[in-house]
């Protein structure tokens, strides 16, 4: 009889495989090391690989279960981490040249809730420079790829994690979304992408962006292993002012969608190309089908996303990365000889082009002459759009929209910056209402490339909407397919 390889498994799969003493925690770890080092280098997907810090935890689960000690839910289950978020004593670096030496002098509450329930950490993912970009083409470091097609971009920030995700690098990833980093690579490589509510997920140890946007939140191969990651990551922490003090949720999964009302927001969708808007349309059929009813709702005030969103990420980090001064964290220029010059220099030197673009972006509509203008303006705006999804909400118990315009584009294809920015036109409104938001793959395009289905629901509905995604997953079946570059035996 041939076994499953064990790429094939879902993370809760594998882990029940560990518990029932299928496999050892280690024979997982060696496995998944050995697929890491067959593949990243054509995928770019890690920036730094943990190996012997996993094989070492592994160790440790074999003994736990070798003493019949209660095993973690996520038991032996290989979880890679974005590299913006802090792993003790490892290297932070963002993706950026900056912070190429800085070790982390503390654990990422999610990372620590991860550890907890016996998550094996692989390695620490590739992403655009601070999460700035939606191609991972802004990493100072390497390109990651799509694992559908090499010369296709994986989606960013979180584009790394999407990619190894995909290829089943790692089963788990984690990434972070300040204006859709987890969607829209989970959308262009397949795989399921969640952000949660606004606070519903500890955002300690993650290195700020936008704080009033960013949310961690996880990739995984099924949206049953959300449900798995968000039961152990959603929880209050006390190290955030900002997390939710609410108790820890379980996230039941359903299969139908009856007496449910999905919200369309046509008026807001017109402009989408006809393949993309035929494919949202059979997409709807199928939700249909399952029991809900489509309502129209007008989100028409969406359309001001992309221009609030440049105006408020931009100020907050020009904010977050003042930190960055040569100083403290990371790179200092070698030839500074004024205390101006070590911030001017190691400035300079550190941050990539789209990093400076921002913080310049982020200063000028703060400066004193352009507040009220830009900045201001952009908060009521904001608040413009929180209610409009609240009196949408109250006709509907979710939003379908599609995740991206498009399917993953060929890398160094869109030199435009506003045309990349406009890759994130259907994700932004989540970040800026603070809603939760899920990526469930939802068929391919002609090019054969992967397509997602994105829904909203309204706050603190994390646990209906991860259902939702359920049902739509177990009519599709579409979240079990694996690239065929990376489905090969591993020896
Ligand atoms: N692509 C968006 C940006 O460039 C969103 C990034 C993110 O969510 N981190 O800002």
């Amino acid at each position: 009889m041939t076994q499953t390889p064990l790429h094939h498994f879902s993370a809760a799969q594998l882990r029940e495989s560990f518990v029932k003493g299928e496999y050892t925690a280690v024979a997982i770890a060696e496995y998944f090391l050995k697929r890491i080092e067959q593949h990243n280098q054509q995928l770019g997907a890690f920036l730094s690989i943990l190996g012997p810090r996993m094989l070492l935890k592994a160790e440790a689960l074999d003994r736990k279960r070798a003493h019949n000690k209660p095993l973690g839910r996520l038991a032996a289950v290989p979880v890679a981490i974005k590299d913006n978020m802090h792993i003790a004593q490892e290297i932070t670096s963002c993706g950026s040249k900056f912070l190429h030496n800085y070790r982390a002098p503390f654990e990422a509450t999610a990372v620590r809730l991860l550890e907890e329930e016996d998550a094996l950490i692989t390695g620490k993912t590739n992403l655009d420079e601070f999460a700035m970009g939606s191609s991972n083409e802004h990493s100072a470091y390497f390109n990651a790829h799509n694992p559908w097609d090499l010369g296709c971009t994986p989606g960013g920030s979180s584009g790394g994690s999407a990619a190894a995700v995909s290829a089943r690098l790692s089963l788990i990833a984690t990434g972070s979304d300040t204006g859709g980093s987890i969607r829209q690579p989970a959308g262009f490589c397949g795989v399921v992408g969640y952000k949660p509510t606004y606070g519903r997920v500890s955002r300690y140890g993650l290195v700020a962006f936008g704080s009033s946007l960013d949310q961690i939140g996880p990739f995984a191969t099924s949206v049953e292993d959300i449900a798995l990651t968000m039961e152990t990551i959603g929880r209050h922490c006390p190290l955030d002012s900002t997390s939710l003090d609410l108790p820890a949720e379980s996230y039941h999964l359903g299969t139908d969608l009856k007496d449910i009302k999905i919200g369309i927001p046509r008026h807001f969708l017109e402009n989408l190309k006809p393949e993309a808007k035929k494919h949202f349309e059979d997409n709807l059929q199928i939700l249909r089908s399952l029991g809900a009813t489509t309502v129209d709702i007008n989100l028409d005030i969406l359309k001001y996303s992309i221009a609030v969103y440049y105006i408020l990420a931009t100020a907050e980090a020009s904010t977050n990365l003042a930190r960055f001064d040569g100083i403290r964290y990371g790179l200092r220029a070698k030839d500074a000889k004024t205390l101006d010059e070590v911030y001017e220099l190691s400035r300079k030197e550190g941050f990539g082009r789209e990093v400076k673009k921002r913080i310049m972006l982020g200063t000028y509509v703060l400066s004193a002459g352009y507040q009220d203008a830009f900045y201001k303006k952009a908060q009521k705006v904001r608040t413009l759009m929180i209610e409009a999804f609240d009196q949408a909400f109250a006709s509907c118990d979710a939003v379908a929209m599609p995740v991206a315009p498009s399917s993953a584009f060929p890398l160094q294809s869109i030199n435009d910056p506003l045309e990349m920015y406009l890759q994130d036109i259907f994700t932004i409104p989540a970040n800026l209402a603070g809603l939760p938001a899920i990526s469930v793959p939802s068929g391919f395009d002609a090019r054969n490339m992967p397509l997602g289905l994105q829904l909203i629901g309204p706050q603190m509905c994390d646990v209906p909407l991860i259902q939702y995604a359920h049902a739509f997953e177990q009519a599709t079946q579409l979240t079990r397919k694996i690239p065929p570059l990376f489905d090969g035996l591993t020896s």
